[in-house]
């Protein structure tokens, strides 16, 4: 590991103020940060520890909505009866990511700026990764790519977003609170994580120096039907190959409104809000479904090994939504 700086904040504004030192890297529970720096895939020359600010509540919004600090674990946030009541979707999320340790340390701040799962981007052996090393190609598109994208990628990337955490957040419409040399900002979570294009070492669209101070949550009707469905290798502990969020606002059996994310099929968590649209104002069927997964996919552009995904993916939207809606 590189030798590097470690220095711990006390207030937001001096966790921006000492980030503006060159290669600083804010740290928070430090179970990605550090494996990435043992593996020599980043080396930062400065440590900020945000892990002790006082941004690890989650409180409710005057909306109805609810609030949820940077700093709040994983498993906090999972567990608590605002978040199990009202957003049941992101609760199911984030226990069905990594395990119940990580969950204890990883935070909500550090989960949405994880990095992808991409095996050629862990392991520096490989030169070829414009994720580690812009201009250096990519080593997916002709190699191993069964956990890779099939929406949204690039010719300079095909990695996908592991987190399941920001899947569930999309789908939900939230919002990301950030503190940065410029100010406050607001960021919707369809806008926080980018895609590819020509610039794959960006994951999101944060400027350098940015803290993620909470994420916003708006007031929900999606409380009583909702499913976050993990397709992965093994039952646990595992990255998902594909994930959906799906929630629905039912009445007498009509869609009211309807709630859509897809999880590793791409650089940032997928939403359609066609798709969506396609099933309010109808009766939940399996024909209604189907042609929401289709239209879900649509665009699709698989790769060798990961061909499966496009089935896989469309079968799991309309097993969420069956789910979420009570008719599986
Ligand atoms: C073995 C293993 C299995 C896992 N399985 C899953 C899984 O199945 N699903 C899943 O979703 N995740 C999984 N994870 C990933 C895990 O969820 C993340 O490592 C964790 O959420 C990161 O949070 P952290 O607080 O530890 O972040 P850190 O490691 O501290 O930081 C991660 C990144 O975020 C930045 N950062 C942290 N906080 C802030 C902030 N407030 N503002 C700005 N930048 C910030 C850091 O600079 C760093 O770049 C797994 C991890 C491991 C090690
Ligand atoms: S898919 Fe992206 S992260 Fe993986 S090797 Fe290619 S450029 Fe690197």
């Amino acid at each position: 590991m590189n030798p590097f700086d470690y220095r711990r904040a006390s207030s937001v504004e001096e966790a921006v103020a000492l980030a503006k030192a060159p290669d600083a890297a804010f740290i928070a529970g430090g179970t990605n940060l550090l494996d990435l720096m043992k593996g020599g895939v980043t080396t930062p020359a400065v440590l900020i520890d945000v892990s002790r600010l006082a941004l690890a509540d989650i409180t409710e919004l005057p909306d109805g909505g609810v609030r949820i600090g940077a700093m709040v674990p994983n498993a906090d946030a999972a567990n608590h009866p605002l978040v199990r009541q009202r957003y049941p979707l992101l609760s199911q999320a984030l226990l069905a990511g990594a395990s119940p340790q990580l969950r204890n340390k990883a935070t909500i701040g550090g989960n949405l700026l994880q990095r992808t799962r991409c095996y050629y981007f862990y392991d520096t052996a490989f030169e070829h990764c414009n994720k580690r090393a812009p201009g250096s190609g990519c080593a997916a598109i002709d190699g191993y790519n069964r956990n890779h994208a099939i929406l949204g990628a690039s010719s300079s990337c095909i990695a996908t977003n592991p987190s399941d955490m920001s899947v569930a957040l999309a789908a939900l419409r939230a919002t990301v609170r950030v503190q940065g040399p410029g100010g406050a900002r607001a960021i919707p979570m369809q806008d926080f994580h980018r895609l590819p294009g020509a610039n794959p070492e960006r994951d999101t669209t944060l400027i350098p120096g940015e803290l993620i101070t909470a994420v916003d949550l708006p007031r929900s009707a999606f409380s009583r039907h909702a499913h976050y469905l993990k397709v992965r290798d093994r039952a646990s502990y595992a990255f998902a190959l594909v994930s959906v969020a799906a929630a629905l606002d039912l009445r007498d059996g009509m869609v009211q409104d309807a709630a859509l994310a897809l999880g590793g099929v791409a650089h940032k968590p997928w939403r359609v809000p066609q798709a969506e649209a396609m099933l309010i104002g109808h009766p939940l069927d399996q024909s209604a479904l189907q042609a929401a997964a289709d239209a879900a996919l649509l665009g699709a552009h698989p790769y060798e090994h990961n061909r499966f995904k496009l089935a896989l993916a469309k079968h799991a939207v309309v097993r969420a939504f069956s789910v979420a809606g009570g008719i599986a």
